[in-house]
């Protein structure tokens, strides 16, 4: 039997009890001093190592703990540091460039290719020198090597991803050269440490323009190869596509690929193995929270166990998933025992190495199977949704009647209707008045009427300000997905899977476990209490079935396809109850739609395709008076214009405050017939808009729109505003429009 080595391209790191988290939050609060910080990340990242060592793990990837953001660590270490940040250094700097400080802007915030985590986008100015500062990395890796020896394993950000991923402002072939040497110095150093490999991680060589950069590529891997030290490519995420054959040629030790998204598989068989090179295969899912499957998995390392010098690999950093599935003991064992999050896919590598490419299955590889039979047995199919999945027919995803003519038949609304995203602030007393319910010390009559009390006080607060159609607040949702998957079969919820979104917010994705099934009226309580409030209308609230699936952990014995089909089924029970209690606008909010995009253009057709299709299926059969709205909190969709036309939505708003307008050029470029809300204000900031500002903007948007087509809303949900900010902004909203209205050729008096 020949055991196959294992390794790790990096762990969660925001503590297992959340540690750094508490102690950012309190170092900004001034209520601990930077050592103590320092001290967390340290502890936090020795347990990191300990659980790695323990089990077993050949090649350890260590480096990658951080206070807030490793790109940000790694533009910091190269120093590609803004001008407006100079003057600050250590902490200080870290979290101005994080966060801002009065005056100067933060870094932007941007996803992680299609993940749910955000990086900080690192600025690289013209005249920039680039500058190393490598000794808290140094420190760290004597740390590991101390903790671990020659396992210990440092993960580097390559530099063609950190400039691929940056905004560079001068030419990206002169700031590569320029960082070159500090690379080239930084793997000297490693090794004079006595490391035995270095890990390079290039994700950005899966992206679509990899191609682009192929001399970019290929020069830093020639140069760093006189290092001298053992370089170990790392790529995860998809498949390399077309970049493949010369990926593969690139002058490094051990290549990494992922295993589990795209296709590696076949561009191996197509185009063979470099001679020599050792391939790290990354076959467990590091951002999925299932257990193995041993019959797949094995079957996959024995076949390329046949054509490369194999070691085993996660696919990706761990940070994706939570740390221990077995601490999860209010979820029904069944399920619990198919669940594997960081510390089990530890042990399921160590399992794998194991057994190596020929063993028969081992016996604790063999007690997998039957925990997935007993989860099969306790996690039935649901025949009656399986049933109207596969009778739906073309007039399921398509309103009875085409917008020119369903649209005489919608609500009557003043020219330039004013509305708000949906939520308003969740103030300190909402968030208890939810805490309490949860933790039981009121019941649920008094629960409910606290969340009436507050949508009372919401509705009366936009009648005050003027506003055309209302909201009721979402004040019983403590999240837009969350509250839903509460709502319907088929998702279960941890306690502590507590995963980073960006440096201090975490989330904690539902799991999506079984057929989904809505099991009653999930908004119909709130949005009827808020209408009997006011006789303008209200907007029912929803959230929609891709953004229900993108920010969940899906399944995946069957298709994601079908998964949203089945969230759009939930949703279109729930449009017409909503329907029946009276709503005549219901918006279902899509902000992670765009999200999902796969990360190599060629599969954007198949993704809008289904994606597009579920929101039709949940929309599609709304009576034609019914008014449908959705929402996304991005503008950019240049690109996916044809997709955004076919959800077939009366009325979009999406955020417009940061884009300049291009997004207004776009729509008009396409000829985009329906109503559109472009942000008139970016909620995220804490400027409060000017009615002059906000009169400007409206006067912008009627150059490019038809004043027919044109709604007036904030950019985005209220809900981490407070009550003071959101009264004048959107007071200033209603006095602009009014204005403007007055102005209008066609005005109604
Ligand atoms: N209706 C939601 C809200 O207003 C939309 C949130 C979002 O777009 N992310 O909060
Ligand atoms: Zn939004």
């Amino acid at each position: 039997m020949s055991a196959l080595k294992t390794q790790t391209l990096g762990y969660p790191r925001i503590g297992r009890e959340r540690e750094m988290k508490r102690a950012l939050e309190r170092y900004w609060k001034d209520k601990i001093d930077g050592a103590a910080l320092l001290q967390t990340l340290v502890d936090v990242e020795l347990d990191a190592w300990s659980a790695q060592r323990e089990a077993g793990i050949d090649y350890i990837g260590v480096g990658d703990a951080t206070l807030y953001d490793p790109v940000l660590d790694w533009a910091l270490r190269m120093g590609l540091v803004p001008k407006r940040y100079h003057g600050l250094d250590g902490l200080d700097l870290t979290f101005a460039m994080a966060r801002g400080k009065e005056g100067v802007p933060a870094l932007e915030l941007t996803k992680w290719f299609d993940t749910n985590y955000h990086y900080l986008v690192p600025e690289v100015e013209a005249d920039v020198q680039p500058k190393a500062n490598f000794a808290d990395y140094l420190d760290t890796i004597r740390r590991a090597r101390k903790e671990l020896g020659e396992r210990a394993v440092p993960i580097v950000l390559g530099p063609v991803t950190l400039l691929r991923l940056a905004r560079v402002q001068g030419s990206f072939s002169d700031v590569l050269a320029a960082l070159l040497p500090l690379y080239q110095d930084l793997l000297g150093q490693l090794k004079g440490l006595g490391v035995q490999e270095v890990q390079m991680h290039e994700p950005a060589l899966v992206l679509g323009d990899a191609q682009k950069h192929r001399q970019h590529y290929s020069s830093t891997y020639e140069t760093l190869a006189q290092a001298g030290l053992p370089i170990n490519l790392v790529t995860f995420f998809d498949d390399l596509g077309a970049a493949y054959p010369w990926v593969a040629a690139l002058p490094v030790d051990t290549l990494t690929l992922d295993f589990t998204h795209g296709d590696s598989t076949a561009l191996m068989a197509s185009n063979g193995w470099p001679q020599g090179k050792t391939l790290g295969a990354g076959i467990l899912n590091g951002r999925g929270v299932w257990q193995l499957r041993p019959g797949e998995t094995l079957a996959t390392v024995q076949a390329l166990a046949r054509q490369a010098p194999l070691r085993l690999s996660m696919s990706c950093s761990l940070q994706f998933v939570p740390y221990e599935a077995a601490r999860e003991t209010a979820l029904p064992e069944e399920l619990r025992n198919v669940l594997a999050f960081a510390l089990e896919k530890l042990h399921e590598l160590q399992l794998l190495g194991q057994a190596g490419a020929e063993a028969p299955l081992s016996a604790e590889l063999s007690a997998y199977d039957a925990s997935w039979e007993r989860f099969k047995a306790f996690a039935p199919r649901e025949p009656g949704v399986q049933k109207t999945i596969d009778g739906l027919t073309p007039q399921d995803f398509e309103r009875s009647l085409p917008y020119g003519k369903r649209r005489n038949q919608q609500i009557k609304l003043p020219p330039l209707p004013t509305t708000t995203i949906g939520s308003f602030p969740q103030t300190v007393e909402v968030r208890r008045l939810r805490r309490r319910f949860k933790l039981g010390q009121i019941n649920r009559a008094e629960y409910e009427a606290g969340v009436d009390a507050w949508i009372g006080y919401t509705i009366g607060a936009q009648e005050g300000i003027g506003l055309d159609v209302l909201v009721h607040g979402e004040f019983e949702r403590s999240d837009m997905v969350e509250y839903f998957a509460e709502k319907m079969k088929g998702f279960a919820f941890t306690d502590n899977g507590w995963v980073q979104s960006y440096g201090n917010r975490y989330v904690r994705p539902p799991i999506i476990f079984a057929d989904v099934v809505r099991k009653g009226p999930m908004t119909v309580r709130e949005y009827a209490k808020a209408q009997s409030f006011t006789t303008k209308p209200v907007k029912g609230m929803l959230t929609g079935p891709v953004t229900i699936l993108n920010w969940s952990y899906p399944r995946t014995d069957i298709t994601a396809r079908e998964i949203t089909l089945q969230l759009a089924l939930a949703l279109r029970e729930e449009i017409a109850d909503l329907e029946a209690a009276g709503a005549r606008i219901i918006q279902v909010d899509e902000p992670a739609l765009r999200e999902g995009l796969p990360l190599k253009p060629e599969r954007w057709d198949e993704y809008l395709s289904w994606s597009v299709d579920a929101f039709r299926l949940a929309t599609g059969q709304a009576k034609p008076e019914t008014q449908i709205h959705t929402h996304m909190c991005y503008a950019k969709f240049g690109e996916i214009l044809g997709a955004i036309d076919r959800l077939n939505a009366d009325v979009i708003s999406i955020e417009n405050a940061r884009s300049d307008d291009e997004t207004l050029r776009e729509l008009e470029q396409y000829g985009y017939r329906r109503a559109v809300g472009p942000g008139v204000y970016d909620v995220h900031s804490p400027v409060i808009p000017g009615k002059a500002e906000i009169k400007a903007k409206v006067q912008i948007y009627l150059k490019h729109l038809e004043a027919n087509q044109i709604w007036i809303n904030p950019d985005c949900g209220l809900k981490t505003r407070s009550w003071d900010k959101v009264f004048p902004a959107l007071s200033h909203i209603v006095e602009a429009v009014a204005e403007v209205r007055a102005e209008l050729p066609t005005a109604n008096p």
